[in-house]
This record gives C-alpha cells, structure tokens and sequence, in this order.
C-alpha cells in the first residue's frame, strides 16, 4: 500500500495498520496501491487529459482521494465528518444502516441527535476536553437508533486540522458492538448467577459480601448476613422428582427477593442453600422482623404438581461487625447460627450469640479430638455392675463409655456423646465399645454357667444403620460371646420417628438371641401402647424417678406405676441412679427385679470391674 495513503486514512480514522488492510481487502476489485481497475479504473480513464496534464504528485493524490472516496462508502464502520462548529457534513452508508438515519436528515445536525441518556454531563465533558487536547479520543458509548433502540459503540472521534493548524472538521468512526456486549454479558451471567433461578451465584455473593462488608465499615454501618435452608427440598427432589424440585427453588427465590430491598442481595450458593446480604441495617430487631417476614413467606404451601407442598425454613443470622469483624468468620457464624435455628424446630431464625461462638469454637476443637482419640483408642468402656434384689447376686453389667485423656483426665460421655451423634462418629465408637464389651464378657464368662449379661447402649443414628443386625452379629461371631449375654439399651425417643421399622428391628435383634431394654423409661413418650407392641424384655426407670424415693408420695407413686405397668407387661424392671439404703429397700418390697448404681457399685475400668466381678463369683 502507498504510505501516503496509508498515513492519510490513519490520521483521519484513527486506523491501525492491520485495520486498514482488512478495509483495504474490501477495496481489492480497485487494486492496491496505483494498479487501479475495476470501477476506479473506469473514473480515471473518463480523465485522461487531466491525468496527462498535471504532475505526477498531483495525480496521485487524486488517485487517493478516489481510494479515499470508496474505503468511505464501503467501510463497515460508521463514519460521519463534521465542521468545526460539529455539525454533520458527511455520513456514510454504514452510518445509515446502523443508526437508522438517513443522511438528509441528519446533514447540518449534531451528532448528539443519536444521545442514548445513558451518559452523564461529565462523561461528554471529558470527551470533549481529551479530544481538544489531544485531538483523539476512543471508547465505548451507548447511543440510540432513529427507531428508540439502545446500542453500545465502539466510538473514535479525530479532530482534523488544516496545514495551518486550525481545526477544519471531526471525523468520528464507530461500530456496532451489541453483538460483542451479548456475548460478554450472557459469560458474565454464566460466571456469576445461578442459572435456575436468575440469583447470584456463590462467586457474585462473596464479592458483594465483601462489598458490602467494605461499604459498612466506611460508613461505620451495620450490616447483616442471614443464612436460609429449606428442611423439605431434598423430601421434594427424592419424592416429587427434580423438575418439581426446582420448581420449588424458583419459586422460593421469588419469595425471598420479594421480601427484600433493591438495595439488599439474595444469592443461592447451591442446593437448598440461600443468603441474604442486608445493608444498612439501623437495630437487629429489623432483622428479626425480616427473618419473621421471610418464615412467613415460606410458609405458605407450594404447589408442585398440582399439590400443595409446605416446606419450612431455617434462618440463622449473624451482623458485622458487632458478630463478627471479616467476611469468613462472618459467613461461619451466620451458618452456625442457621444450624442452631434448625436444631429449635422448623421456621425459626437465630442470632449467632456470644455462647455460640465459644462454643462453636469448642465444637470445632472437640471434634478434631474426638477423631484423634478414636484413633488413639483412648475410648473405652467402664462397667457398672447390677444387682439383682431377689438372689443379691450380681447379674450383669452396663458398658458406658469414657474418653480417658492421656494425661489420666476422663471426659463423661454426656460431654462428647451429643456431638458423636450430630458428627457420625458415635458409629465407629459405638461399634468400638460394643466390641471391646464383648470379648471382656466372652472372657469373663466362658465356661461359666452364672447368669450375667452385659447391656450396651446405642444411639439413635446406630438403630438407624440398615446393617445394624448384621454388623452385631458380627461383633458377636468374631468376640465368641453368645448373643443370650449381650442386652441392648435403647430410648424411646429414637423408636418414635418410624415405630414400624423400629418395632421390625427390634424383632431382629430379638431373633438373633439378644435382650431389648428400654432405658431412661419414663422421660421420654412412655406410650403405653406403643410399649405394648415393642419386644422388650427389660424397662429401665429414670434416675430421676429413683432419686427422691422414697421422699413423698409423688415421687413413689411414679415408681408404683411404672412397676406396676412393666409386670403388667411381663416386663422386668432396672432401677437406675440407686444410690441409698432406703431406695434399694423401697424398690425390693415393691418387687423392682434389679438395681444399678453407685450403692452397689459405681461404673468402673476393666481391671476393676474384673476383681469386682470374682468376688461375686468366687
Ligand atoms: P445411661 O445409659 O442411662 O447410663 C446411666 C448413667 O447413670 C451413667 O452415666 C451412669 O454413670 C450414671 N449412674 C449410674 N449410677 C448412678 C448413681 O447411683 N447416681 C448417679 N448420679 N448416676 C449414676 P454416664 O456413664 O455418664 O452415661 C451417660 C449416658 O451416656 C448414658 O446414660 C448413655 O445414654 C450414654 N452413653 C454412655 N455410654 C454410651 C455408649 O457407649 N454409647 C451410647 N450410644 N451412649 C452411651
Ligand atoms: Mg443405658
Ligand atoms: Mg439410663
């Protein structure tokens, strides 16, 4: 290409090298450089005296302007000429096609006819100054089409100037670039909003956390982050199917925003899982009356599948910076709090309080130990002997397990039991104490006639295992102990979720040999028609019902009854927590079978138990 040309369309566009040649190819049928054909070598050959007469110099730039004149009505890009004053003298066809106007109507006009409104006084102003300093200015705008239509531009604006340095015209060429902006846009709503229900993503949400927490802490605002979780979707998903599923999450993304701000953000970081950023926020109680608004409309059934579906939320709140001063801790304690909301019942909401952070803490920590202590096998079973009232002869023993620390310090199970359950390790430490009480009972009782058993507890997330019987025959087969001297300890609260499979597992421990013992009796349903139906063989009374005996009349008749019932039953009956004379004497009159606690023998570790046990048995 002649460099003259080339220097002459870049100062006038603003068009790099690369740029112009892909112009240029549009141009090929005229040639590059003075190899002209085509249409352009019909225009020159109308001239050719002129051609002839005048310099070389000067024909070339004729040729150029010719060039000039084409790359000008055949470019893609809009291109419009103004004078100095910026009135339009010129647009090209391009200009037409994209704006809609046609160039009568806009010769002698402004180009800020085409003004979207998008951009504020300041945005031309610096337009304006750079352009007058510097005589370029490139960037995006958005303008509007003659029809009403917005569409984003990328705009160039040069200022042209005569040999004498005055400003003589502005030549702006623009594209289109909607297409462009759709695709950024349709990646940037992949990136950052949950495709099912339009919210923002877990991406998008901790950056608008972290905004907001920013945005607080300048102002020296309040802010509040609100954890929600459903307790019936996966119910919904597994029983109604997926698409009903997500109907159900669009429909309570909808509720959700429509209980909050413009101003405020609700995000879905997944599942069932939503949060909700709430800023400015002036007292908590606002928050609480939120997070009550929120309950409520969540409330309200659903229908899927032409069903009406009640589903509950959970809410667990926690502010910055009063709860907390980052946005991690923040976030943990607000999912903390949602937890503690879930463990009160359905539709409730909790503040994340200074109790919950310590012993938030704490639960962290514990949990790790209580891993490390199971691989340390530092939980063990005590035993604690029983007594049988009719004989006085020992009949058995209770497993209870304690953590025992390695510097001698014990942990009573009260203190780590709980959170075994919530954490799933109450199944390896359940199966742990199971079998270490087996092998000592097969060991303590081989060859011996006596009648001992020993009773194990289980927790309700072991009743629930589906091997459960598998895994305790097991135990039994590989410990060599006879399923006649093992007895397991349940609860009445972890039968009543599902009384049917309970009742069907209970029959399968029956069948393997094992006895059923119903412990705490008393503090729990204590159904007597359901207790009919359950293959028991022993009721253990509450401690707290022994404790006051034989004290007034209250407190006895209790006990009276709940004899009374079990022998009704066929039942035999433990007494739990015995600590004096008096009690044992209160219960053997009343024909109470067997007595457990600290007045025969407090719970105690192997070794002792097993000196414990020969004096009984010789
Ligand atoms: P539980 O099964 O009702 O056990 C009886 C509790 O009463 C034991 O508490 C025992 O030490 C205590 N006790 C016995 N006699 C007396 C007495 O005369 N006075 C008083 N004040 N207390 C007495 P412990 O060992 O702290 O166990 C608490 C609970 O932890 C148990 O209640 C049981 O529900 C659970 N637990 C213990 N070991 C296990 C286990 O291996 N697995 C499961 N799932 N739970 C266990
Ligand atoms: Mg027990
Ligand atoms: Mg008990």
């Amino acid at each position: 290409m002649h460099p003259l040309l080339a220097q002459q369309i870049k100062q006038t566009f603003g068009l790099d090298a690369e740029k112009l040649a892909a112009v240029l190819a549009e141009l090929r049928p005229l040639g590059e450089d003075k190899t002209l054909s085509g249409q352009a070598a019909g225009l020159l050959a109308g001239l050719p005296a002129f051609f002839q007469q005048t310099d070389q110099h000067y024909a070339q730039n004729e040729c150029e302007l010719l060039l000039f004149g084409t790359v000008f009505d055949r470019a893609g890009e809009a291109i419009v000429v103004t004078d100095a004053q910026g009135l339009i003298t010129n647009v090209n066809p391009a200009y037409e096609r994209i704006t809609g106007h046609r160039r009568e109507e806009v010769l002698g006009k402004n180009p800020n006819i085409n003004k979207s409104g998008r951009h504020d006084l300041a945005f031309y102003q610096d337009m304006w100054g750079q352009l007058l300093e510097t005589g370029h200015w490139a960037g995006e705008v958005w303008d509007r089409r003659k029809d009403g239509g917005l569409y984003p531009k990328w705009l160039s604006i040069n200022a042209i100037r005569d040999a004498s340095a005055t400003l003589t015209h502005y030549v702006a060429i623009f594209l289109d670039i909607s297409d462009q902006k759709d695709a950024e846009h349709r990646l940037e709503r992949l990136a950052f909003y949950d495709a099912l229900t339009g919210l923002p993503n877990r991406l998008f949400f901790r950056d608008r956390l972290a905004h907001a927490i920013a945005q607080a802490r300048r102002q020296g605002s309040q802010m509040a982050l609100l954890f929600v979780d459903l307790d019936r979707f996966k119910w919904v998903n597994d029983t109604m199917g997926h698409a009903a599923g997500d109907d159900l999450l669009k429909e309570i993304a909808c509720r959700l925003q429509g209980c909050v701000r413009e101003s405020d953000t609700v995000a879905r970081l997944g599942g069932d899982e939503f949060t909700l950023i709430l800023t400015n926020v002036d007292h908590s109680d606002h928050v609480a009356m939120l997070a009550q608004k929120l309950i409520a409309a969540i409330r309200e059934p659903v229908i899927l599948l032409g069903q009406n579906v009640h589903v509950g939320v959970s809410v667990g709140i926690a502010l910055f910076p009063k709860d907390a001063n980052d946005m991690e801790t923040l976030i943990k304690y607000a999912d903390i709090a949602m937890y503690q909301a879930k463990g009160a019942g359905r539709n409730t909401f909790r503040f994340v309080s200074a109790d919950l952070h310590a012993k938030a803490f704490n639960r962290i920590a514990m949990e790790d130990d209580l891993h490390q202590a199971l691989q340390r096998q530092e939980l063990i079973p005590y035993y604690q002997p029983k007594l049988d009232l009719a004989t006085q002869r020992l009949s058995g023993a209770e497993a209870l397990a304690r953590w025992v620390k390695p510097d001698g310090s014990l942990v009573q199970p009260n203190q780590f039991i709980p959170l075994a359950e919530e954490t799933g390790l109450i199944l390896p430490i359940g199966q742990r104490i199971l079998t270490i009480a087996c092998r000592n009972t097969a060991a303590w009782t081989q060859g011996q006639s006596l009648p001992f058993k020993m009773a194990v507890n289980i927790s309700s997330r072991e009743f629930q295992q589906p091997n459960l019987l598998e895994q305790i025959s097991h135990t039994l087969q590989e410990t060599g102990l006879p399923a006649e001297r093992l007895e397991i300890e349940i609860t009445e609260s972890m039968v009543m979720g599902n009384v049917e499979k309970a009742i069907a597992v209970m029959h399968g421990l029956r069948n393997l040999g094992i006895s059923l013992a119903m412990d705490d009796f008393g503090t729990g349903y204590s159904s007597l028609g359901y207790l009919r139906r359950f293959p028991l063989n022993i009721l253990k009374i509450d401690q707290s019902f022994v404790r006051h005996l034989p004290g007034g009349q209250g407190e006895g008749a209790i006990v009276d009854a709940i004899l009374a019932m079990a022998h009704g039953l066929g039942l035999k009956v433990v007494a739990e927590g015995v600590e004096t004379e008096e009690q044992l004497e209160y219960l053997r009159q009343r024909e109470c079978e067997t007595i457990q606690g600290y007045l025969f023998g407090k719970p105690m570790p192997e070794a002792a138990f097993l000196t414990f046990l020969r004096q009984y048995t010789g």
